[in-house]
């Protein structure tokens, strides 16, 4: 509590054509914690996250990271200043290799000694990508490829990571596996973390702050020691009754 406010959406609409996917989204990051939007399939998480790094641009609303109006930027310019994005099933060059997909992380940087002091900063939460790192990426297992894109995303050296859905598809023993690390990232390194889940029980052990969407509007916010304890959290996200 009264850390800084690294990101902030006021009021956020985003719409594919005549379809409003986020209505009206109002949420904070404070600098250094993990955040996490909870919500079930297609409430909008991964919209929230597509509209905050560029790829969407939202009909209204607007969106500050680090002080600075970043609302409908480039993505390549929102990377820049220090935001990265992980999406939805990990989006890895399947016929580059290893290392090569970690150089795309690196795309809108030129100077190749810090890249490659990057690359290797990144390799060293995820061991297994240092063992393969001349193989082609589509033949990582899907949890090696989540890992590929966790650290694809390190190499930018952002300040602030966009996580959506980690856990898709994966054992809950390999989703344990991936959590923990995130969560070193974000102690160690101090990188700030908002993290898309419909694993609510996963996410609220990790995240400091949650909110909860449903249908593209925040419902819900509270720490999420909080929130684990609300009877409709128990209910419709813990499967608890
Ligand atoms: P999921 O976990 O399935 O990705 P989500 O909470 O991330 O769910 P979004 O992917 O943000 O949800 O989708 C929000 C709404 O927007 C849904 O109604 C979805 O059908 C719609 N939508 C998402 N992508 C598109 C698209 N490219 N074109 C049209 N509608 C879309």
């Amino acid at each position: 509590q009264g850390a800084e406010e690294i990101l902030v959406l006021s009021n956020v609409e985003s719409a594919y054509g005549p379809i409003k996917a986020i209505r009206g989204v109002s949420l904070k990051v404070r600098q250094g914690e993990i955040a996490t939007v909870l919500g079930s399939n297609g409430a909008g998480k991964s919209t929230i996250l597509k509209t905050i790094s560029g790829i969407i641009d939202p009909n209204r609303g607007s969106i500050h990271f680090r002080g600075e109006n970043i609302t409908a930027k480039d993505p390549a310019d929102v990377v820049r200043r220090g935001l990265s994005h992980v999406p939805e099933g990990r989006e890895v060059f399947p016929l580059l290799s290893v290392h090569d997909n970690l150089l795309m992380g690196a795309y809108t940087r030129s100077d190749r000694d810090a890249v490659a002091r990057d690359i290797e900063a990144a390799m060293t939460y995820f061991p297994i990508l240092r063992e393969r790192e001349r193989q082609d990426a589509g033949l990582l297992s899907g949890g090696q490829q989540q890992m590929l894109a966790i650290a694809r995303a390190l190499v930018a050296s952002p300040q602030m990571i966009l996580l959506d859905e980690p856990s898709l598809g994966l054992s809950p023993k390999l989703t344990k596996e991936i959590f923990e690390i995130v969560v070193r990232i974000n102690r160690e390194r101090g990188t700030t973390i908002l993290l898309v889940e419909q694993n609510a029980n996963m996410a609220l052990n990790v995240a400091d702050y949650g909110y909860v969407l449903e249908n593209g509007r925040i419902v819900m916010e509270d720490r999420c020691a909080v929130l684990r304890e609300k009877e409709d959290v128990k209910e419709f996200y813990l499967g608890m009754k």
